[in-house]
């Protein structure tokens, strides 16, 4: 079977506010090269994803275009274009230029991984295996099993439910739907969004739009517990760890 067209929607559009550094936290240098070229090059070489749309600051996008990207020859990279004030203002951004034709092979029939800039120890293996999720099933989330006892608190702060962890994911990304279902579950999601939000409804990650609002099911499939959003300082410290025990993968 022919494989489908793969485009990855690379997310950098965050503030980083949690960070609290002057810089955006996804160009801060991690081992000497920016944050985001560590996704960015895993998507380069891949042999799953075809392009990529990249979703930054607007104030940021000439930066990014000349020293991310012509800097370091990302080709996949196919379009910097502006994002918006939450991370699902930023994804439909991306929708919409990817429906507009902004990038050069228009995707209509195959899938689209929308991953978190912000983490940079995304592999070929995940993608490898959201492609043939993706394939079986037309939605996927990567995440792994909590390692952790979760609870569920109380309006009090108190312990209320613990959920059994065999059964409970932490969710990371790339986060891989057919073109069509997440054009659809976004479209329908921001005619909606502000009823939802006064249901006290808070998007977090593209799975929950397709939940909700298409009833598609999202399969889960395993990343790895090194797949780390770089939120706070500390994540930084952990990522450095982490660069050096795989020193020889880069
Ligand atoms: O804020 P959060 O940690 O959920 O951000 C996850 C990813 O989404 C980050 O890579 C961040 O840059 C991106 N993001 C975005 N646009 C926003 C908010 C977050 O592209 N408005």
């Amino acid at each position: 079977m022919q494989k489908k067209r793969c485009t990855a929607i690379v997310l950098a559009a965050g503030t980083g506010s949690r960070m609290k550094s002057d810089v955006a936290k996804q160009y801060m240098l991690l081992q000497g090269r920016p944050l985001i070229w560590y996704a960015l090059h895993v998507i380069e070489v891949s042999s799953v994803i075809d392009d990529c749309i990249l979703v930054t600051g607007a104030e940021d996008i000439s930066y990014v275009e000349d020293e991310i990207v012509e800097r370091f020859g990302f080709h996949k990279v196919d379009a910097v274009i502006a994002g918006g004030k939450e991370r699902y203002d930023s994804v439909y951004h991306a929708l919409r230029a990817i429906a507009d034709g902004d990038i050069t092979v228009p995707n209509k029939d195959g899938y689209l991984f929308i991953h978190d800039g912000a983490r940079p120890f995304l592999t070929e293996e995940i993608l490898v295996r959201c492609y043939e999720e993706a394939e079986r099933e037309g939605a996927c989330v990567v995440g792994m099993p909590v390692k952790d006892t979760i609870k569920i608190a109380d309006q009090n702060g108190y312990a209320g439910q613990t959920p059994d962890r065999n059964f409970v994911w932490q969710i990371q990304t790339p986060q891989v739907f057919g073109t069509k279902i997440i054009t659809e579950a976004y479209e329908r999601f921001m005619g909606q969004r502000d009823a939802l939000a006064a249901d006290g409804v808070r998007i977090t990650d593209d799975a929950m739009v397709v939940e909700r609002l298409t009833g598609h099911p999202v399969k889960l499939v395993k990343g790895s517990y090194e797949n780390i959003k770089i939120t706070t300082p500390e994540d930084l410290a952990v990522a450095e760890a982490f660069l050096q025990m795989n020193d020889s993968n880069l």
